[in-house]
C-alpha cells in the first residue's frame, strides 16, 4: 500500500499512471478504522482496479469541538488493516494541506430539507462541512465509485444529491451496516463507551428491532413514542426517533404500506453519542 499525504501528489499519481476513472473505488473515512470501514473497502476491492481510502478527521463537519478533539485515532493500527483488507493507497492529508486558503466553505449546496433534518437539526452545518470535504476529495481523486456506509443513512443521501448538484460521474455504493454480535452498530466511538455503557448501548439496536417486529401492529406516532420511552428508561438522552420513507426522510404519519420505511435514532449515553436505522420493510 502506498501512502500519500498532499493532495497533488495524490492526482499526479492518478494522472501519471493514466488510471481510468472507472477503475478506481475510494471510500473516505476518520480513521480509527474498525470491520464496519474494512467491509466497504473489501467491496471496493472487488469491483475495481485501484482502491484509494482516505482517513481525515474534517474539522469542517464538526458541530461540537469536544466531539472533535475527543475523536479517536488508532493511525498505525489503522494502517496495518488496510493494507490487511487490499486497500492500494491510503491518502493521509494535514488540515492545512486539505484547507490551503482557511476552511471557510467556498460553496453553499443546496440539500433541501436533508440540511435541517434529523442530524442538520441537531448538528447544524454538519452536512455542509460532510460535502466539501466529500466534493474535494472527489475533485482531487475523481473515482468511478464511491463507498458508503448505511449506518449514515441521511449522509448517504446528502452525498448523492450533493454529486448530483455538481455533475460529477461518480457511482455511490451504499454497504450494509455492520455490527456486533450484540447488535451494536461498530462505530469508531464505541471505544468511549465504559463497560457498562457498551453493555446498554445495544438497546439501540434493539428498540429499532422492536420497532421493526411492531410496524404493522401499531400507529407510528405510538410506536415512535414507546421505543423513545424504552430508551429513556435505560438512561438514553434521545435526541431523536423517526419513522421515515427510506427514499426521502420525509416523515411518514399515515404508511401507505407501501413504500420502504427507515427508522432512525440518534441518542446520548452520558457523553457519548451514537446513530444508528434500520430499514423495516
Ligand atoms: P467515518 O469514519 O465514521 O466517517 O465512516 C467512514 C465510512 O464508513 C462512512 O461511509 C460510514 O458510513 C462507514 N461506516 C461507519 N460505520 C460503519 C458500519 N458499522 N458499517 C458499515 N459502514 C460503516
Amino acid at each position: 500500500m502506498i501512502l500519500l499525504k498532499h493532495p497533488n501528489d495524490l492526482s499526479s499519481f492518478i494522472h501519471n499512471g493514466s488510471i481510468a476513472h472507472n477503475s478506481i473505488g475510494f471510500v473516505p473515512t476518520m480513521g480509527a478504522l474498525h470491520d464496519g470501514h474494512l467491509s466497504l473497502i473489501h467491496t471496493a476491492r472487488l469491483e475495481n482496479t485501484l482502491v484509494i481510502a482516505s482517513i481525515f478527521v474534517n474539522p469542517t463537519q464538526f458541530t461540537d469541538l469536544t466531539d472533535f478533539e475527543k475523536y479517536p485515532s488508532t493511525i498505525e493500527a489503522d494502517i496495518l488493516k488496510l493494507e490487511k483488507a487490499g486497500c492500494d493507497i491510503l491518502f493521509l492529508p494535514s488540515v492545512a494541506d486539505m484547507y490551503p486558503n482557511g476552511s471557510s466553505p467556498s460553496q453553499q449546496y443546496d440539500l433541501g430539507h436533508l440540511d435541517s433534518i434529523l442530524e442538520g437539526e441537531f448538528r447544524p452545518g454538519h452536512f455542509q462541512g460532510v460535502c466539501q470535504i466529500v466534493h474535494l476529495l472527489l475533485e482531487t481523486i475523481s473515482p468511478g465509485r464511491l463507498y458508503l456506509g448505511q449506518k449514515d443513512f441521511q449522509q448517504c443521501l446528502v452525498i448523492k444529491k450533493m454529486i448530483s448538484q455538481i455533475g460529477m460521474d461518480t457511482s455511490v455504493i451504499i454497504c450494509p451496516t455492520q455490527r456486533e454480535p450484540d447488535g451494536l452498530a461498530m462505530s469508531s466511538r464505541n471505544v468511549r463507551l465504559s463497560h457498562l455503557e457498551r453493555k446498554k448501548a445495544a438497546n439501540l439496536f434493539n428498540t429499532l428491532s422492536y420497532i421493526k417486529e411492531n410496524i404493522l401492529l401499531e400507529d407510528l406516532e405510538n410506536l415512535k413514542q414507546m421505543a423513545q420511552n424504552i430508551l429513556t428508561e435505560q438512561g438514553f438522552k434521545v435526541e431523536y426517533i423517526a419513522i421515515s420513507k427510506a427514499q426521502t426522510l420525509e416523515t411518514v404519519q399515515n404508511w401507505d404500506g407501501k413504500s420502504t420505511l427507515v427508522a432512525l435514532v440518534a441518542a446520548y449515553i452520558n457523553q457519548v453519542r451514537l446513530i444508528d436505522n434500520l430499514v423495516l420493510n
